[in-house]
């Protein structure tokens, strides 16, 4: 068996780790195969699309975008504005929920086919240092030799890309926060222009080189979270990636009598990315990136074997026993998910484009001008246009049985695209008329816009001992 530089996995100890807490480095092998290229073809889908989405225009906006400057999120075509911040609740706890529901069902498939910190590593940062120092051996090797001009130039070369990959990278995930335009602006402009900014990217830059360069499978075992979530939420039922023990124990090389299929050739050690031996069982460290079952096939192919014996399987299929997908768990899970669906998708669609808030101006509740003999009441109006376009809209004030007089209304109000307007609305009445606290609707409509929101405030008077 070639060395790949690991010690033999022991599933009662993380192998990247050594007694003393020291790192020990991967050189994870090549490894081909149908999962390979499918994942490969995904992660650079996944790639493009981190990329576009900040780009892409929905009803004028782009798709995924967090506006810094107004406090505008745009999700999908839909916005949201700091006062619809209530929302974030139901999107979190969705995608927390659906990702639980994923892991029960198909086990880490999120983290070997989706996460950008497997996506990234697997498919650029690798490449690259594949293609810069050669094969798992020849990294080894030159990692581990002493220092030479090869080494050095070598070296130089592959953390250069790692860093100008970061720095992309960086600039990417800005493009979420502003206009392509203003980063564009940045771009060409020197730093001290917008030290902000420059900070908050060579730090974001930082960070990802540190994780491209050193850190890497670590972040997946010792830091992200939902990897310590995975075996609370994995049954027997779910499907995983697994070794079938029945057909491959016990291990012996070809032609040894009474061996299984596994001729212990370590191959699927040598290609996994965090140094596990699979065969040891299901472990917090497999990110399910699927290499061990290319690797086995490949060599079960070559010994005219059937394929399959590391496979995605549950744990009662890898013991030849019947795999039920529908359990009381899912049922259970299947039911709260509808209902998360359900109570986000009424939340959100019941936003509406335009929004209105009426508030009693702050000092005295009330104001009573003894020589006229008028009571006045003072609001404030704000109306908020969440629309890409200024829309126009009338405001208006009414209250059945009291002869009241306003200001400030009856009169047309543009509201400017992603915008909003203040106006103070003064009420006015006879104190002979007042008899008591009553409500005053005030209401915006919009014939062109189409919408029509009202809001009802109290009117106080000298009979009010307190405010409202
Ligand atoms: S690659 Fe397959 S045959 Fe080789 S050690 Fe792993 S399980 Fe056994
Ligand atoms: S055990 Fe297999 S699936 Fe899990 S991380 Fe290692 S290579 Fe990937």
């Amino acid at each position: 068996m070639k060395s790949f530089g690991i010690k033999r996995p022991n599933r009662d100890s993380v192998t990247t780790i050594n007694e003393d807490g020291s790192r020990q480095i991967v050189y994870p092998a090549d490894v081909s195969g149908r999962f390979t290229f499918w994942r490969r073809l995904v992660g650079y889908g996944l790639i493009i699309l981190y990329a576009a989405l900040p780009w892409i225009q929905i009803n004028g906006n782009p798709a995924v975008f967090l506006d810094l400057d107004t406090n505008h999120f745009h999700l999908f075509g839909l916005t949201f504005v700091g006062q619809d911040i209530w929302l974030g609740f139901f999107v979190v706890s969705g995608v927390a929920f659906s990702l639980y529901y994923v892991t029960a069902l198909l086990g880490r498939v999120w983290c070997g086919w989706g996460c950008p910190q497997t996506v990234f590593l697997d498919h650029v940062v690798r490449r690259i240092e594949r293609i810069v120092e050669g094969g798992a051996l020849e990294r080894k090797a030159l990692a581990q030799g002493p220092w030479t001009l090869r080494k050095m130039r070598l070296m130089m070369i592959k953390h250069s890309l790692f860093f100008i990959l970061s720095f992309v990278i960086a600039h990417l995930f800005l493009s979420y926060f502003i206009t392509p335009h203003k980063l564009y602006l940045m771009m060409i402009s020197l730093p001290w222009e917008h030290w902000g900014y420059f900070l908050k990217v060579m730090f974001v830059t930082l960070v990802l080189y540190f994780n491209f360069a050193w850190f890497r499978e670590q972040f997946c075992i010792v830091l992200c979270p939902y990897g310590r979530f995975q075996s609370a939420l994995i049954d027997d039922h779910s499907v995983i990636i697994g070794y079938d023990e029945n057909r491959g124990e016990p291990r012996g090389k070809r032609g040894t009598e009474g061996a299984g299929d596994c001729v212990d050739c370590m191959r699927c050690v040598q290609v996994c990315p965090t140094g596990i031996d699979i065969r040891q069982g299901l472990q917090i460290e497999c990110i399910g990136c699927s290499n061990c079952i290319d690797a086995c096939d490949e060599v079960m192919t070559k010994l005219d074997r059937l394929k399959g014996l590391i496979r995605y399987d549950s744990l009662q299929g890898l013991k030849g026993l019947e795999t039920k997908f529908i359990c009381p768990r899912l049922i259970l899970y299947t039911f709260f998910l509808l209902i998360g669906i359900g109570v986000m998708s009424w939340a959100i669609f019941g936003i509406r484009p335009v929004t209105m808030s009426a508030l009693r101006m702050v000092g005295a509740p009330y104001y009573l001008d003894s020589e006229k003999g008028m009571i006045r009441n003072q609001y404030l109006v704000r109306i908020l246009n969440k629309k890409n376009i200024a829309v126009k809209c009338m405001l208006e004030i009414e209250s059945h049985d009291h002869p009241i007089i306003g200001n400030g209304v009856h009169e047309e109000i543009e509201i400017p695209a992603l915008g909003e307007v203040m106006r103070p609305v003064v009420v006015t009445l006879p104190q002979s008329a007042f008899k008591g606290r009553f409500h005053v609707k005030i209401e915006i409509e919009s014939e062109v816009n189409r919408f029509s929101i009202s809001k009802t405030v109290p009117f106080l008077g000298p009979s009010d001992k307190e405010d409202e």
